[in-house]
């Protein structure tokens, strides 16, 4: 499936000065992600490790690697080398466990806060008071940065649903002046973060095409 050039550029448009634009590869061939890059894409978000590391080594040295699935502690010194942000941290346990291995590889690894927006069972987070916690308990981590939050809203058909819970997820970010990062809004409803206030979507359907099969 070839990349959708239109697409990518009137995304570009819209989103000129108000939000960065992650480009999610995840099942897609190295063909297509440097496809994208000879166009100027650099931020590409990946969901599985193994995966990632695959890509990272073929791929131009130059692409900020965004890490946006649930990942697993024993497997964050695969990505500590390199990854750019780390999107999806949901415990104080893989913050831990980040700061260690990026230690390690001498880096400060930049990460936000994954919060539980979803009505839905299924998705990962914190809510407000872990967030809270979270923060406080490592304040004297020196090769973390959490530098803002990460949300999913519901897969649903009721946009007020979903406006509601980005809404949720802006104010949360407000309360805490030096975030700088609000990733919120994909394919299906990237405009309504937009609206509410997000300042990094992550886009994979609509610059792709649809995945032949989505894994958790
Ligand atoms: C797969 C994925 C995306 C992109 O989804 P699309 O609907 O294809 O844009 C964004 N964020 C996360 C966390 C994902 O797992």
């Amino acid at each position: 499936m070839a990349i959708n050039i239109e697409k990518y550029q009137s995304l570009l448009t819209e989103l000129k000065g108000i939000a960065t634009l992650v480009a999610v590869s995840k099942t897609k061939p190295i063909e297509d992600i440097q496809a994208l890059y000879d166009l100027g894409q650099r931020d590409f978000g990946e969901n599985y490790v193994q995966e990632l590391v695959d890509k990272q080594t073929v791929l131009p040295k130059d692409i900020r690697w965004h890490f946006i699935g649930h990942l697993q502690s024993n497997k964050v010194k695969f990505i500590a080398p390199f990854v750019y942000l780390i999107h999806g941290v949901d415990s104080f346990n893989l913050l831990k466990e980040i700061n260690k291995e990026a230690a390690k590889n001498n880096r400060v690894i930049d990460c936000l806060l994954q919060i539980h927006i979803a009505t839905e069972e299924t998705k990962f987070g914190l809510d407000g008071t872990e967030l809270v916690a979270v923060i406080k308990d490592a304040a004297d981590f020196k090769n973390v940065r959490i530098v803002g939050l990460m949300g999913m809203a519901s897969f649903s058909d009721d946009l007020k649903l979903v406006r509601n819970e980005f809404n949720m997820l802006r104010s949360l970010y407000n309360e805490h002046p030096k975030f700088s990062i609000l990733s919120m809004g994909m394919s299906g409803d990237y405009q309504i973060a937009l609206e509410e206030g997000s300042n990094m979507i992550r886009i994979g359907s609509l610059l792709f095409g649809e995945r032949n099969y989505q894994k958790q």
